[in-house]
Parts: C-alpha cells; sequence; structure tokens
C-alpha cells in the first residue's frame, strides 16, 4: 500500500495543494465566489487568492467549494484517502482509513463520506440509447432505520419479509455504466418514475418477470423480460441475449462490499455507499480504467455538489499519469 503514495503530491499538504490547483485550475485561478478564470492574485499566506473583479474581491483557495472545505485535515491525507477508497475493490471502512492514515476516527468517517459525495454523479444524461440495452432490476437490503408500517395498520407490522428491508432499484447499461437508487418502497409507480425518468426512449429494455414492470414496452422501443421463476436466466431472441445479469452482478458486488467492509450502515446513508459502488463499477477496469482514472474522476466531483449538480463529463487522465 505504502508504495502507491511515491508520487510527490502526497507527500506533503503544500505538494498536494500545488497538485491540485495545477488539476482544477489549468488557466489559473478559478474564483469560487464568481467563477472568473486566471484574475486572481496570490495573498501572502500560501494557497490563498484574492478575486481581482471589482464587484467579487473575495478570497478563495482550491478547496473553497469543495467538499474538502473548511476540513483540518491536511490535503495530501485527503488525496490519500480519495486513493485509497478509489483503489480498493470493495471499498475501505473509516476504521480502516484511520489507521492507515493516522486520523482520528471521527474525521475519517467524515472524510469518507465527503468523498462518497464526491464520486456522486450529477447532472448526467438519461442512460441507454437507440438500440442499447438497459437492465432494470431491484433487490433489497439491509434493515431500515425504523420499519415501515402504514398508518390505517394500528402498528401491526407487515408479515411479509421484503416490507421491512431497504428497496434498491438498478439500471445497467449492458457493457455500460450503472446508476442505483435507494427508494422507500418499490412499488410499480416508483419503479416506472425510475426508469422512464432515467432511461432513453429509444432504448432496450430488459428486467425479470416481476409486475413491477408490466406495461413497459409502451415506454420503450422494446422491453424483453427473463422468466426467473421458470429457471430461465437468458434467453436468446433475434441474436439479443436477454437477461439481467449485468444488474444481479453489480447488486452481488455491492452486498459483498456492503458485508464484508461495511457492516454498519444507517439507511439515511444508503444512497452514499450506493454512489461509492456506482462509482467504482463506471470506473472499473473492463470500461479500461486503472485505479488512478477511478481516484482522478473522484476527485473531478469534489466541487459544485450542493450548489448545482452539473459538472464537466470531460475528463483530463493526463493529468495523473
Ligand atoms: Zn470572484
Amino acid at each position: 500500500m505504502s508504495n502507491a503514495f511515491v508520487a510527490p503530491h502526497f507527500a506533503t499538504p503544500e505538494r498536494a495543494r500545488e497538485w491540485l490547483e495545477k488539476l482544477r485550475w489549468p488557466e489559473g485561478p478559478v474564483c469560487s465566489h464568481c467563477g472568473t478564470i486566471g484574475r486572481a492574485y496570490a495573498l501572502k499566506k500560501p494557497g490563498w487568492y484574492r478575486c481581482a473583479e471589482k464587484e467579487c474581491r473575495k478570497d478563495f483557495t482550491v478547496t473553497t467549494g469543495t467538499v474538502m472545505e473548511r476540513s483540518h485535515i491536511p490535503l495530501n491525507k485527503w488525496l490519500m484517502a480519495f486513493y485509497l477508497l478509489n483503489a480498493s475493490k470493495k471499498g475501505m471502512s473509516a476504521h480502516q482509513l484511520h489507521r492507515a492514515l493516522r486520523l482520528d476516527y471521527k474525521s475519517s468517517w467524515f472524510m469518507c463520506h465527503r468523498i462518497r459525495e464526491a464520486m456522486r454523479a450529477g447532472g448526467l444524461g438519461p442512460l441507454g440509447g437507440g438500440g442499447q440495452i438497459v437492465e432494470a432490476d431491484e433487490t433489497y437490503y439491509g434493515k431500515p432505520d425504523a420499519p415501515r408500517v402504514a398508518p390505517s395498520r394500528k402498528g401491526r407490522p407487515y408479515k411479509r419479509k421484503f416490507r421491512n428491508t431497504r428497496p434498491i432499484v438498478a439500471l445497467v447499461e449492458r457493457g455500460g455504466n450503472v446508476r442505483t437508487f435507494h427508494v422507500p418502497i418499490a412499488d410499480q409507480d416508483t419503479v416506472t418514475k425510475i426508469v422512464r425518468d432515467n432511461i432513453v426512449r429509444e432504448s432496450r429494455l430488459h428486467t425479470d418477470e416481476s409486475k413491477l414492470y408490466f406495461d413497459m414496452d409502451k415506454h420503450f422501443d422494446a422491453h424483453k423480460s427473463v422468466k426467473h421463476s421458470a429457471d430461465e436466466y437468458v434467453r436468446y431472441e433475434d441474436g439479443e441475449a436477454v437477461h439481467t445479469n449485468s444488474a444481479e452482478g453489480y447488486f452481488s458486488i455491492f452486498k459483498r462490499g456492503m458485508r464484508g467492509v461495511y457492516q454498519h450502515c444507517k439507511e439515511k446513508h444508503l444512497h452514499r455507499y450506493l454512489a461509492e459502488f456506482d462509482h467504482r463499477y463506471n470506473y472499473r477496469v473492463a470500461l479500461g480504467y486503472s485505479d488512478s482514472d477511478r481516484t482522478l474522476a473522484a476527485i473531478r466531483g469534489i466541487a459544485g455538489k450542493r450548489l448545482t449538480y452539473h459538472q464537466s463529463h470531460e475528463i483530463n487522465f493526463s493529468l495523473y499519469r
């Protein structure tokens, strides 16, 4: 693990800052308040800049407006944490990070969630496209923070097991990206809305025979389903393999990671863990990404998470190599 950190930007907070400035500001400091590029001057205190725009004149650093803002953790440790969380196949717990980076546990926990926030893809267009296959599937994971009981049941819990687990819906492009959703209840309305909002109409939808996907063919170019209840896991139809194996593969990576690394996860944080697993899946080795590419893509996501979900999809990997 230690020899992964030979790069100079891991060595000291100053080198880390210079590296991050080069990455985020290839054309000079960008004012985090007004967005002006290259019109700020360095202040005496290293890393601080003042915007030269008349109406702005505000001070900022390379971490202003990012998930690292106001953190007292040294910047090189942030970069190491980004690397560790991106390079480990199943993730890394706050406990492991606290030991590896010699941080107190609370800082480490906080940092992990901020990194997940950076990994969360924002402002992306819908999945799929003309002739492309997108799989939709749902699974259940863990227990909700408070068991859900409809008021009409007067406190009597549901007998059916799945009502007290947390539903997750996954959409996976065949050979492409994943997008997951933690939903309160996986009913037909919820699932239909997710599927329609996030998949291009011209796509070909593959699901299992669940009633949740009843009527989907009117929303897409085609809707095909495999009958898992009849032991059918893949069917060939007009030269097309009909299955939901990509979605199931994603769920199995997610569950193995969650059980092995993140044993306790509160329901309110589940979407953050999903963002982390989605990110690793979308930058997986099979798509040609290295550990460094994946890390860099996450670091690219540090800004604009709270204010706006729009961010550049173009990633300049060359800086990292
Ligand atoms: Zn400004």
